[in-house]
């Protein structure tokens, strides 16, 4: 159970029918279709489509209660005593709920932005964190605007600690977020170029993620990229954590090796950690769960033993086995330049294959900074790589600049059908071959992966 209506009635008293003291509220949806007992239905307004209008259908699937704008009309079947919240704004009373009941259940809340890197360190943070605490967080990509509150409100009333994704389009989104969420702990992962087309520049990235600090509680800590030139200004406040490379941070990587199966670093606790993902920029999303859980109270040996069994979510960077022995890497869950760049250093790395592949596509949303953007991508190519292809629009920027820079050096092509691009894939299906699958998520590679290993 979450609350009962009679809990409800006292965060939002304008309301009507038979307000039961004893009828328990066991779970939130937006999803009118999704069967789901004992439930508070929350109509949301979207552009396409508006919730009141299948307040029915939810209480069919089993809503006990109804959030309901003011200003609109209940459906005439919807029986008299029947539970109903009366509220201005369906989509601000989600989120005023949320933070209620956040602060009722008062766990340890970490807050975890970013451009790139924060569903892999929410997995790496619940993790480390669920060795000592009960722990809760985020599902899948449920990190805007909607998702987070529901996270909030999907925690049981046992959490001790709520992870938190928070993910951002423009300016005030975090800054929202955070002030629902009110985070002891906020994480800033790193600063890409995700976005760019609607902050501007790295700069406004950078401002935009800050804003996370805005609903941080008064004594709490910020774990931040201590690379980062651009979050410099946050070194100056009080209980700021540094992660990463450079000799200025706390917890610095001292020591760092890519193997085919796993991230071995050095940190400056003393300790190895093994992480069973691939990439060094891996071991700095580590880094800030090991810098978290060292402040909550987890020892070093278990910081140590809880990270070698990380379970991340699926096709980021994930290394498989397809037809005829090829090595794949499915990392077609999106992708950013900062992104794409950082798998193609790990492909660089990995040892023990003939021939390295990058099946690249689109990165989108990168508005009029897109070409420049991608020739960077290109610029990151080099031996040991040897082919490069690129399918889309725009990544045909990608392909054009590596053969103009490695001229035959690199083997390039650009496809414009699925069939071509299999076709030119066919010879490197065997045991010498590690083959990149990267792009977008809108442009689906996981089709392509997927035609590879069946
Ligand atoms: P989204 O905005 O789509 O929710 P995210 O921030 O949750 O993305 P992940 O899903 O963890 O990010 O990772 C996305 C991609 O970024 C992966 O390809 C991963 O390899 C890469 N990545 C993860 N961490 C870093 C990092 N610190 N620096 C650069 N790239 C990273
Ligand atoms: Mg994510």
């Amino acid at each position: 159970m979450l609350f009962t209506l009679e809990d409800l009635s006292k965060w939002f008293p304008k309301n009507q029918g038979n307000i039961n003291k004893e009828t328990a509220i066991k779970e939130i949806t937006t999803d009118s279709r999704k069967e789901v007992k004992d439930s508070l239905f929350v109509p949301i307004v979207g552009e396409h489509f508006d919730g009141h209008q299948f307040a029915e259908q939810a209480v069919e699937n089993g809503a006990v209660a109804l959030f309901w704008n003011e200003d609109r009309d209940l459906p005439s079947t919807l029986p008299r005593d029947f539970p109903v919240f009366l509220v201005k704004d369906t989509l601000p009373s989600l989120q005023k709920l949320a933070s209620l009941y956040r602060d009722q259940i008062n766990p340890i809340v970490v807050g975890i932005t970013g451009s790139n890197g924060k569903t892999t360190t929410k997995d790496l943070v619940t993790t480390v964190l669920k060795s000592k605490y009960i722990t809760h967080s985020t599902k899948g990509n449920y990190n805007n605007h909607i998702g987070l509150p529901l996270t909030i409100l999907s925690m049981s009333r046992d959490t001790e600690v709520l992870v938190l994704e928070m993910g951002m389009n423009n300016f005030g989104e975090i800054d929202l977020l955070s002030q629902i969420a009110r985070p002891n702990f906020a994480i800033i992962t790193n600063i890409g170029e995700s976005h760019i087309e609607f902050l501007g520049s790295r700069e406004g990235i950078a401002k935009a993620k800050m804003e996370i600090i805005n609903g941080l509680q008064d004594n709490g800590t910020i774990i931040i990229d201590g690379d980062e030139e651009l979050l410099k200004s946050l070194h100056q406040k009080p209980k700021v954590i540094k992660c990463g490379f450079k000799e200025r941070n706390d917890f610095k990587i001292e020591d760092s090796k890519v193997t085919s199966k796993e991230t071995i670093f050095k940190l400056s606790d003393g300790a190895t950690y093994h992480i069973p993902l691939l990439g060094k920029h891996h071991a700095k999303n580590a880094c800030y769960a090991i810098a978290l859980a060292y402040c909550v109270g987890i020892n070093a040996k278990q910081r140590q033993q809880a990270l070698k069994f990380v379970q991340h979510t699926s096709m980021r960077f994930e290394l498989l086995k397809g037809k005829n022995e090829v090595s794949i890497i499915n990392d077609a869950y999106n992708a950013s330049p900062t992104s794409m760049k950082a798998a193609i250093k790990v492909v660089k790395e990995l040892n023990g294959f003939k021939d390295k592949v990058l099946v690249l596509g689109d990165v989108l949303e990168l508005g009029e900074f897109s070409k420049s953007l991608h020739e960077t991508v290109a610029e990151a190519i080099g031996e040991p790589i040897t082919t490069v292809f690129t399918f889309g629009t725009m990544s045909k920027v990608i392909s054009d600049k590596v053969k103009k820079d490695k001229g035959n050096k690199i083997k390039t092509a650009h496809f414009d059908t699925k069939e071509e691009l299999m076709e030119a894939l066919q010879p490197f299906l065997n045991n010498q071959s590690l083959v990149l699958f990267k792009a977008s998520r809108g442009l689906k590679f996981e089709s392509f992966v997927n035609e590879l290993i069946n």
